[in-house]
């Protein structure tokens, strides 16, 4: 189903459209080369990755500096219109694209990707924030240094985007999530001002954290225009090995047991389930199986350290040695090559499409705590195969932080439209197993527009408060991706939070 020109809730009204003398306005702030009318670049800027949503708008502007993106909020500000902040547009959420309201203007920062200055003794990159994320990890290893937030979109999603939307990833068992890796902002806020806060400091308690508010705003509440990122040591080498584990409970003690033993030399633990591989070498021919055969469950390991290969490739071997003859891995391969290693991380990011390639799918991002995975994996999959015979659970991810993507497919013999009407109905069967297990609704996608009315379900009175009124503080006027994330305004377009006044 694509949800077009409407609110998650079906009501449609008639939208005020821009006036051509803000359009004129706006289009001067920046010159030429920072906006477009163009139909088909605008199409490619209104509707979102997974194809689920798309909005009109009569203007995309891509300005390239801070001051330009200043002069246009404060044209937005003074006149009402509507900004929908877009970075690389992968977010899985429907944040980045407009509700079609006619009132909506896109700004992509894609012209601001430059890197301001490198700071190899403070361990610190400063950048625009239209920088893509995998050049400002090309950018860190040019100085010895890893950026390392690591994410299958990573060649298109923008670092600003990462940043509104507290990007998780593969590193995040010994890195953190994005949160853990900026230390400083510079945004542009609802009205035009710019907030420089791009400092490049591990300590400093002068009152309010304020860039851990825009961290995870998605775009509600300023413009991120800059960003000091922290950087830490290149690893000198790493090993990576795809196991079988004997079951899912197994995988849990694997990692407990790879803690024990690997402290933090562990980077990734990822869960790559049979469904999902068989998707992965169906759809992606490049992509090879490097065990003998394929078990219902796997884990790709990674461990990284600064000390030389032998030692890390030791302690690799005899993690697995003991796992297996603890009964917890079935089979391992370990990468004897960079290559290989590529190899097999091909294999748990092809993970992320194969079910979109597949067929239509719905995808439920949770977490829920690490002792629940197998219990939480297995009540999900029994409700969703109870209400809807036949569908596939490609479950996935981030095993290490309870993170699982449970993706669902259409049974064969249904089609893609019947299976999309049911996706309110499923994902909500799946997020209260993860709440049932005290998980989350949102492990590291956000709530963009897809989940914005799911949180009034799993959120108390007083959180929903808090968070209205941390939205009303910073964009008064609800011109910041209005509808997203949260809902304050009294636009009938963009349904409002229940009783929050
Ligand atoms: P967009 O999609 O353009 O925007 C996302 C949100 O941020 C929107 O609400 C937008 O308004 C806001 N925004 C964007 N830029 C700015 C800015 N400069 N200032 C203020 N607000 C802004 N996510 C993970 O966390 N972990 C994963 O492992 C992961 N894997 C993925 C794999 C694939 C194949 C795909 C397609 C997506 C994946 N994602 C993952 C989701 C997505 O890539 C992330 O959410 C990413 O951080 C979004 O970045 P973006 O630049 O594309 O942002």
């Amino acid at each position: 189903m694509i949800y077009e020109d409407q609110s998650m809730s079906g009501i449609r009204t008639q939208a005020p459209a821009i006036s051509e003398d803000t359009i004129k306005r706006l289009k001067e702030a920046v010159g030429p080369s920072g906006w477009s009318t163009d139909a088909e670049a605008l199409d490619a800027h209104t509707v979102d990755w997974l194809g689920q949503f798309r909005g009109p708008s009569p203007l995309l502007m891509k300005p390239a500096t801070t001051e330009e993106v200043a002069a246009i909020v404060s044209i937005c500000a003074q006149t009402g219109t509507q900004i929908v902040p877009q970075g690389g547009n992968t977010s899985l959420m429907g944040g980045s694209v407009p509700f079609g309201t006619g009132n909506e203007i896109v700004i992509n920062l894609s012209r601001m990707n430059k890197v301001r200055s490198v700071d190899p003794f403070n361990d610190t990159i400063t950048v625009d924030a239209g920088c893509i994320l995998a050049s400002v990890q090309a950018e860190a290893e040019k100085i010895g240094r890893l950026f390392p937030l690591r994410l299958g979109a990573e060649g298109s999603c923008q670092i600003g985007g990462n940043i509104a939307t507290n990007a998780g990833g593969t590193n995040v068992l010994r890195y953190g999530n994005t949160r853990d890796l900026v230390l400083g902002l510079e945004v542009v806020l609802s009205d035009g001002r710019v907030w420089n806060g791009l400092r490049g400091l591990r300590k400093d308690n002068t009152g309010y954290d304020l860039k851990q508010l825009f961290i995870g705003s998605e775009g509600t509440l300023g413009i991120i225009t800059g960003a000091v990122l922290k950087l830490s040591p290149l690893p000198a080498s790493v090993a990576t090995a795809i196991c079988a584990v004997s079951s899912l409970d197994a995988a849990v003690e694997l990692l407990a047991y790879c803690k024990d033993r690997a402290g933090d030399l562990i980077t990734a633990f990822e869960l790559l389930p049979r469904t999902g591989i068989e998707l992965v070498l169906k759809h992606f021919p490049v992509t090879r199986f490097p065990l003998a055969e394929i078990h219902d469950w796997h884990v790709l390991l990674e461990l990284s350290s600064g000390a030389n290969d032998s030692e890390l490739a030791r302690m690799m071997e005899e993690l697995l040695t003991e796992s297996f003859e603890a009964d917890l891995v079935l089979d391992a391969a370990v990468a004897a090559s960079g290559e290989q290693s590529k190899a097999f991380w091909l294999l748990r990011e092809g993970l992320a499409e194969a079910d979109v390639l597949e067929g239509a799918s719905i995808h439920c991002d949770v977490a829920v705590p690490l002792s629940a995975i197998a219990r939480f994996l297995q009540e999900a999959t029994d409700e969703v195969e109870r209400v809807c015979g036949g569908v596939r659970v490609v479950a996935f991810g981030h095993a290490g932080d309870g993170n699982i993507h449970f993706g669902i497919v259409q049974p064969v013999d249904s089609s893609a439209e019947s299976f999309r009407a049911r996706e309110h109905e499923i994902s909500e069967l799946v997020h209260g197993v993860a709440h049932r297990f005290h998980g989350t609704i949102s492990a590291e996608h956000g709530l963009g527009r897809l989940k914005r009315d799911a949180l009034r379900t799993y959120r108390d009175e007083v959180e929903l408060d808090l968070m209205a009124a941390v939205k009303r503080t910073f964009d008064p006027s609800n011109i910041m991706n209005p509808g997203k994330l949260v809902n304050v305004g009294d636009d009938p377009r963009l349904p409002c939070f229940g009783d929050v006044a």
